[in-house]
């Protein structure tokens, strides 16, 4: 199943398969048997560092014949450090050649913050630090900038759509004043404690697709202590009591969850059970009333906010 995507028609698949946080030594062939596995949507960003070894992991799999590049989807993301317009091709160029792939086929600015330029022969990926690695410096470059700049990807064949990451409502209208190729997707913190029923009803307003990310809620965030002592998604009982009655696991109700309102998912395990079992959640259907009771759970928790590394990027505000 799949989300076609506005002005292209390209499909998205509904389920993929999360780069974040998977570790170099063995991105390559987690990559490799996810496509075996039948993933076919890997949503990388030059900020995980991994881009290289998950470009290997794709390369093999072409070179083996299991799939062919025009049946894969690619997302990559803009770092923050690279907004200002004569960086973005120069990164979007430079992301490719470490995938070793000649276009992406979603590229989206990572956040909505612009941060002073690091040199990635000096440092790369950068993350949220200057060049000395002791501050997080502000760039003024405006969105309005970065846009433009991402609109050329497209003409240039770099990229085949192109959208947003962490935007809210407010600039998700400015974008659409002068935007000449529209956003085509948003990708959102998104699970059953930050349910942003507006922002995904704008969305649907405006034909811009959702990702949503951190499916599982805190469990992603435990291994970095940014978990805000949220108690379990994956063990909470009105969760679990969706999954006994469909005879599926809470992580397969959670990502149904999304599923179910067309809303695309990228969980992220490095185990080949769970992998699986998170690519097979599309095969049942939740009833009204679970998808109410699960969303219910809403209580407005963000788990990945900036504004905790520096309060000058309190985009969520
Ligand atoms: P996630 O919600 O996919 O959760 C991952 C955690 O859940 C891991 O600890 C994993 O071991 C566990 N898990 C996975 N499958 C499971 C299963 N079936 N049963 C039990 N536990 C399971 O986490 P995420 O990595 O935060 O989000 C997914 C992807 O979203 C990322 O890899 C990345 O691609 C993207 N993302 C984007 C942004 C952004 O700013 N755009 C931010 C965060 C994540």
């Amino acid at each position: 199943m799949a989300v076609a995507l506005a002005r292209t028609g390209h499909k998205m698949p509904l389920v993929g398969f999360g780069l974040w946080k998977v570790d170099k030594p063995t991105c390559a062939d987690t990559v490799y048997n996810a496509i075996k596995a039948g993933y076919r949507l890997f949503d990388g960003a030059g900020d995980y560092g991994n881009e290289k070894e998950a470009g290997e992991g794709v390369r093999r799999a072409l070179k083996e014949g299991i799939v062919e590049r025009k049946d894969l989807f690619i997302t990559s993301k803009l770092w923050n450090t690279f907004h200002a317009k004569e960086h973005v091709k120069k990164m979007a160029r430079m992301q490719l050649d470490l995938w070793g792939l000649d276009y992406f086929d979603l590229f989206l600015v990572h956040f909505p913050i612009a941060l002073k330029y690091v040199d990635p022969a000096e440092r790369y990926p950068p993350e949220w630090w200057d060049a000395e690695k002791k501050f997080v410096t502000l760039q003024d470059t405006p969105m309005q900038e970065t846009w433009g700049a991402m609109e050329e990807l497209v003409d240039a064949g770099l990229a085949k759509n192109i959208g947003i990451s962490n935007c809210q409502g407010s600039l998700i209208c400015d974008i659409l004043r002068y935007a000449r190729i529209k956003p085509q997707v948003l990708q959102i913190e998104l699970h059953p404690y930050l349910t942003q029923e507006p922002l995904v009803a704008f969305c649907k307003t405006i034909g811009l697709a959702i990702t949503a990310y951190s499916s599982f809620g805190p469990a992603s965030y435990v291994e970095l202590n940014m978990d805000r002592a949220a108690p379990s998604l994956l063990a909470h009982d009105v969760v679990s009591t969706a999954a006994s009655k469909h005879n599926k696991t809470p992580a397969q109700v959670l990502l149904r969850w999304a599923t179910q309102r067309d809303i695309a998912v990228v969980p992220k395990s490095n185990d080949a059970k769970r992998l699986a079992q998170n690519l097979d959640c599309l095969s049942f259907e939740l009833s009204e009333e679970d998808m109410k009771n699960i969303s219910l759970l809403n209580c407005n928790l963000r788990l990945n906010d900036p504004a905790d590394i520096d309060p000058r990027m309190a985009i969520f505000a």
